[in-house]
């Protein structure tokens, strides 16, 4: 049996004792073989007695391309060749640069939640995007005109959160107009950052209870003594929880601030001395609707699934 050395290659078995821990001591490298992109190692863990390739769980598993191949693409998708083109360049057809596609994002996707982790930000803007996927009318509808949870309507929205300070898109997902798209927002968001940052946001009815539903404290009332039930515990807000709107109106197809409210934490938001604003988040959701055709306002192409 050939020594078990330091490969930095952690075992992929998830029912494994060592799953994803690097360096102790139970991988061996126990045979080789080649691919279009040289030779690669197959290895084997020593306490689950599972073998793995060396490409495994990386973009490149399984692929028939060589790996320098892939990269040039992924790379010309960066700087935005167009997909007919790259498939001209390099012989591929664009079903194939879909998928390398899909595997990198997902790749992308995982290292982001490794690497996002109790990220210290002072505040944060929210804000949402809407978009027809599938068509461009909508049928379903509550009392407010807005599409409804269940329904394969064709409104859809991009709900964003985003830290100035770093110029990071703290967490951004696809959903229908909703409270529970708001909620999930704020968890996302919560999940990343570390401590309560300030929020800002516009308008809109249901940030406030999604923060307070994400950051609160159960406020007990001490008992009276008196006769009869005691008082339930009520949630309230996180004293340290800070959130303010800004209030805007349209006039003539532009939007103009007209005021802000300070709806929680006015002290802390002055100790922090930073000014209430979403325009950083606003200008980048421009320069997505600029560059990503499918979300051009009055244009003739639109999103057709909502994932590939
Ligand atoms: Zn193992």
């Amino acid at each position: 049996m050939r020594k078990a050395k330091d490969w930095n290659q952690p075992c992929p078995n998830p029912v494994c004792d060592q799953y994803q821990r690097m360096n102790q001591g139970n991988i061996s490298a126990i045979a080789t073989y080649a691919t279009q992109s040289g030779t690669r190692r197959i290895f084997k863990c020593r306490d689950c007695r599972g073998t793995f390739s060396e490409t495994r769980d990386t973009v490149f598993f399984d692929l028939r391309t060589a790996e320098e191949k892939v990269m040039m693409a992924l790379k010309m998708l960066l700087v935005r060749v167009e997909f007919a083109a790259i498939s001209f360049g390099l012989g591929v057809t664009e079903e194939t640069l879909i998928e390398w596609l899909r595997r990198a994002a997902l790749k992308a996707e995982a290292i982001n939640a490794h690497l996002l982790r109790e990220v210290h930000v002072t505040h944060i803007q929210l804000d949402e995007l809407w978009n027809f996927i599938v068509r461009k009318c909508s049928h379903a509808s509550d009392a407010q005109g807005e599409s409804l949870a269940e329904s394969d309507d064709g409104r859809h929205w991009s709900w964003l959160s985003y830290a100035p300070e770093y110029r990071l898109i703290v967490a951004a997902f696809v959903g229908s107009w909703t409270f529970e798209s708001v909620l999930h927002l704020i968890r996302m968001t919560a999940a990343v950052v570390a401590g309560i940052p300030a929020f800002f946001s516009d308008c809109l009815s249901t940030y406030l209870p999604a923060l307070v539903a994400v950051y609160h404290r159960l406020k007990v009332f001490p008992r009276t003594g008196k006769p009869g039930r005691p008082r339930k515990p009520v949630l309230e807000p996180d004293p340290e929880l800070v959130y303010a709107q800004l209030i805007k109106q349209k006039r003539k197809g532009r939007l103009t601030v007209l005021g802000e409210r300070v709806v929680l934490g006015a002290e802390k938001l002055a100790r922090l001395g930073v000014n209430i604003s979403t325009s950083l988040l606003e200008r980048l959701n421009q320069t997505f609707r600029h560059a990503l055709s499918p979300l051009v306002c009055k244009s003739r192409s639109f999103v057709r699934h909502a994932r590939r």
